[in-house]
């Protein structure tokens, strides 16, 4: 009887443990996707569009060896029993993951797995060292950052899976179902950004491979630098598991000199372990503290479209709006912006941040969320962050305000940093929003 690889945010055939494991049992597999309506309301505009072309790809992929993507939509239990019913399955199994809707996903589908007499696997391959797989001696979870990367590097990784060599076409009789539809993007949040990046396996492994030949080794150096670009980009690779986390950190600490990247992705995992322990993350204060915030909606639409008046603010508020991408460096700017200056609740940042992203994600948008407001794992959580100085030394050219921030294109540094100095204020942009 056969296996159902129930297909998430793990959208590959390179190092899929699920995937290896049942093609390793025999029996045949049926690799499923279950476009579920709940989710997909919830999913950026930008999200929607990269999972088509994402799955678009693992269909080809898994043709490629003989098998089919089967599409179904609906509730994702409901569908996968429906399919298991019809295959006569015997195990479903899955990638393990932490938010609170996976976690209710896989329980519900466990209940149903033994009303339905099929077992249900859960396997790694969404983290590298999977949440739980580290356990600090006072027990339950790591919440401080430095002590759970040192225990990440230390930890031996499982080795990483070989993509299918041949699985068997489909059960005769089981449609493989339509590829989800251009009009679906519509059903999500957000706008659909005009210069978003391209999804799937073929179009990520590309990325990766021209990533560990150049950029990588000067990461460390350049990762901060807003006009270099010189990051990887592959955080919606990794958003929808068209890279295996764990492949990309063997590569790359194989290739040596990229140390400061693979923390990164111990970054990652570490939220990824703090959203299994609290996975309300998204929504209640890690640590609650004493923070008091505004209600400020005009302050909050303007931080939102980029006409904060704040050069480097707009700037990355307008990349985002721009590519459903920020550099990490706008994002840490923008979200102490909004929390500490402006003083909205990183709630409101955070879910802005969410319709908009490809790479969006509960367990690192909003830990990180957190982490900027104070009210997350930052071991100083009221350190203070000053934008204009982040803007001179993080864009000392401006070259990155110009990008973006099309009214300020002809001014130059330093000038461009604080605009509202000059006696002659660029035409068409606005007043900054507070006392600078
Ligand atoms: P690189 O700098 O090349 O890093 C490599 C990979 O490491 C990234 O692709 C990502 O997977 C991981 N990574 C790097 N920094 C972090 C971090 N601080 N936390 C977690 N993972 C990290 N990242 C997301 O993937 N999804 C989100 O929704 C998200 N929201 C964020 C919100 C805020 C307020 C902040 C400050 C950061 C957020 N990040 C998020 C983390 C980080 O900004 C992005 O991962 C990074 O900018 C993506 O670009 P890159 O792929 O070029 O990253």
């Amino acid at each position: 009887r056969p296996t159902i690889v129930l297909f998430t945010r793990d959208l590959r055939t390179h190092d899929h443990p699920a995937l290896a494991a049942a093609e390793e049992r025999g029996g045949g597999v049926v690799p499923l996707f279950v476009l579920d309506p709940t989710v997909l309301t919830r999913s950026a505009r930008n999200r929607i569009a990269y999972l088509r072309e994402a799955l678009a790809d693992l269909r080809d992929g898994l043709r490629a060896v003989g098998a089919d993507l089967v599409v179904r939509s609906g509730d994702t239990v409901a569908e996968t029993v429906r399919v298991a019913r019809a295959v006569e399955a015997e195990r479903v199994h899955l990638s393990a993951d932490v938010s609170a809707f996976a976690a209710d996903r896989a329980r519900r589908l466990r209940a149903a797995g033994a009303r339905e007499r099929f077992a249900v696997a859960e396997f790694p391959g969404v983290t590298v060292v999977p949440p739980g797989g580290l356990v600090p001696a006072t027990g339950d979870h790591y919440k401080v950052f430095t002590p759970y990367w040192r225990a990440w590097e230390a930890r031996p990784w499982r080795r990483a899976e070989r993509p299918p060599r041949r699985l068997g076409p489909l059960p005769e009789g089981l449609d493989a179902g339509a590829l989800p539809g251009e009009e679906c993007v519509e059903r999500g949040t957000g706008r659909l950004s005009p210069r978003r990046i391209r999804g799937g396996e073929g179009a990520a492994r590309e990325r990766m491979r021209r990533w560990l030949r150049g950029g990588c080794s000067g990461y460390g150096e350049d990762h901060d630098d807003l006009a270099a670009d010189a990051t990887s980009r592959l955080s919606a690779d990794l958003r929808f598991g068209c890279l295996s986390p764990l492949e990309l950190a063997r590569a790359a600490r194989e290739r040596g000199g990229c140390d400061p990247f693979v923390r990164q992705l111990a970054w990652r995992d570490f939220h990824h372990q703090v959203c299994a322990a609290f996975p309300l993350l998204a929504r209640r204060d890690y640590r609650p503290r004493d923070t008091r915030w505004r209600d400020d909606d005009a302050a909050f639409a303007a931080w939102c479209e980029g006409r904060t008046g704040v050069p480097v603010v707009d700037a990355g508020m307008r990349q985002l709006l721009e590519e459903g991408f920020m550099h990490n460096r706008a994002r840490l700017i923008t979200a102490a912006f909004l929390t500490r200056e402006l003083r909205v609740h990183w709630r409101r940042g955070g879910d802005h941040f969410h319709a908009l992203l490809t790479d969006g994600d509960i367990a690192d948008n909003y830990g990180n969320w957190q982490w900027v407001a104070g009210t997350g794992n930052d071991t100083r959580p009221n350190r203070s962050f000053n934008v204009l100085r982040q803007s001179r030394r993080f864009d000392p050219r401006g070259d990155y305000i110009r990008r973006y921030v099309a009214e300020l294109a002809d001014v130059p540094a330093p000038r461009i940093h604080a605009p509202w100095e000059s006696a002659r204020p660029a035409s068409g942009y606005p007043e900054p929003l507070f006392d600078v």
